[in-house]
């Protein structure tokens, strides 16, 4: 039965799983797709943003009043816009300003205050604005979801949700890392339910695989691989980590929207690409796998992801 949702933030979570039946014609388990991109503001950091508020809102750090203030330029950016403004709260988001003109021009639209930093100090520049701001205002919140253990707290229900809907049949659980929250999250309750029996695999850049050791490296795989290892990613939960060259995420996603029509961000598609290697292994034969979507890709117009458009930031994290 369909039922009248009385705000934007009931409808978080409980987003679709999709079988993948044609990208890989040749396995003979199941590949399926976590559609986080089905989430209100259209990816999985609403759960985040949500998670992070409610707390906030309930051990009184936020109250009316408080001004909220965050580093980004992604997809946390928009949740935070989507569920912040509406509840009243002014809400400062600090980003380099090489972002593209759509997304600051969309921001502002939703409510939000977006401050610009100089490109060439790149994430962490933004971050130290950020920080420097709080001082303007008597009543700052900052969600911080690079350190928030409600990041990957956020991501348990994901976990639940897909438990509950592959009764209990799943080999393995493929998740591209930003932050390291839903790797986390996914990956830490999963193992619960299942008694440890599902892998966890992380997905990372190839030209930056900095969870492996390797030295922090330019990438074009928006939304993932930042230059540093955050505090919300917890590598005991991790099986194993796949690295994904830009080129096999391009490929990947055209694969996927001509076989699949499914239009998923570059970190889904990176995801998609590790899963494709599980399904070519012997030991997944029959075996039922997930990739995480996190967003779709019309959030990427002139982003830089695609090879003949400009990179924008040169080292891009969240
Ligand atoms: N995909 C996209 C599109 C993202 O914005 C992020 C967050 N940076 C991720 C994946 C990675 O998720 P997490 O931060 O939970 O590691």
């Amino acid at each position: 039965m369909m039922r009248i949702a009385q705000s934007m933030a009931e409808l978080i979570g409980q987003t679709p799983l999709l079988r993948l039946g044609r990208i890989a014609p040749h396995f003979d388990g199941e590949l399926l797709a976590k559609l986080e991109l089905w989430n209100p503001s259209g990816s999985e950091k609403d759960r985040v943003a949500q998670a992070m508020l409610a707390a906030a809102e309930a051990d009184g750090t936020l109250r009316p009043g408080t001004v909220i203030i965050e580093a980004t330029s992604g997809n946390i950016a928009f949740s935070l816009a989507m569920l912040a403004v509406p509840r009243g709260y002014h809400l400062v988001l600090v980003m380099p300003e090489a972002v593209p003109p759509w997304r600051v021009q969309l921001l502002r639209a939703m409510g939000a205050e977006v401050v610009m930093t100089p490109t060439s100090l790149g994430m962490a520049g933004a971050q130290a604005h950020a920080t420097a701001l709080t001082q303007s205002y008597p009543s700052v919140f900052r969600p911080e979801q690079f350190s928030n253990p409600l990041n990957p707290a956020a991501h348990e229900r994901i976990a639940h949700e897909l438990w509950e809907a592959c009764e209990g049949r799943l080999a393995a659980v493929v998740v591209g890392v930003g932050t390291g929250g839903t790797v986390t999250g996914v990956g830490r309750h999963l193992k619960a339910l299942s008694g440890g029996a599902v892998r966890v695999v992380a997905v990372e850049p190839a030209a930056s695989p900095v969870l492996t050791g390797g030295e922090a490296g330019v990438h074009r795989l928006l939304g993932m691989g930042p230059p540093f290892i955050p505090a919300t990613y917890d590598a005991t939960v991790v099986d194993e980590v796949i690295a994904i060259s830009d080129g096999s995420c391009h490929d990947t996603l055209l694969r996927l929207y001509r076989t699949e029509g499914l239009l998923s961000g570059p970190t889904g598609g990176a995801a998609i690409a590790a899963a494709l290697q599980l399904a070519a292994r012997p030991d997944f034969a029959g075996q039922r796998l997930v990739a995480i979507i996190p967003d779709s890709m019309e959030r990427y117009t002139a982003m830089g992801f695609w090879r003949d458009e400009p990179l924008l930031m040169p080292t891009v994290s969240e």
